[in-house]
């Protein structure tokens, strides 16, 4: 599996498919990976459960300091990066928390 730096993904192709980056590294399992972006509340709850599974997360504002400035907190958008040892946990975790939003009904 190869690593975008630039991106922040691993990808099995030679190039990266988001920035067409042609040197890449072989990944390693603290590279940190892009593995999910959220919006308000929604980040919090994914940033609590990434710490109850000790996931090591990097959260990075999707928009810049001066729409947080305008908008407030509330709204802003983060992404999310893991180790790419603990990306598919992390995945796992967005994916139940997206299945969760689409839903009205809760067990
Ligand atoms: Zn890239």
């Amino acid at each position: 599996m190869n690593y975008c730096k630039h991106c922040m993904i691993p990808t099995k192709e030679t190039a990266c498919p988001l920035c067409g980056e042609e040197h890449l590294w072989p990944v390693l399992p603290e590279d940190p990976c892009f593995a999910a972006e959220l919006e308000g509340p929604w980040s919090d709850m994914y940033a609590d459960l990434l710490e109850r599974r000790q996931i090591p997360c990097l959260r990075k504002q999707v928009w810049g300091m001066d729409w947080t400035a305008i908008l407030g907190n509330r709204l802003a958008k983060m992404s999310f990066y893991v180790p790419y040892e603990r990306l598919s946990d992390a995945q796992e975790l967005a994916q139940a928390l997206f299945a969760r939003n689409g839903t009205e009904t809760e067990e």
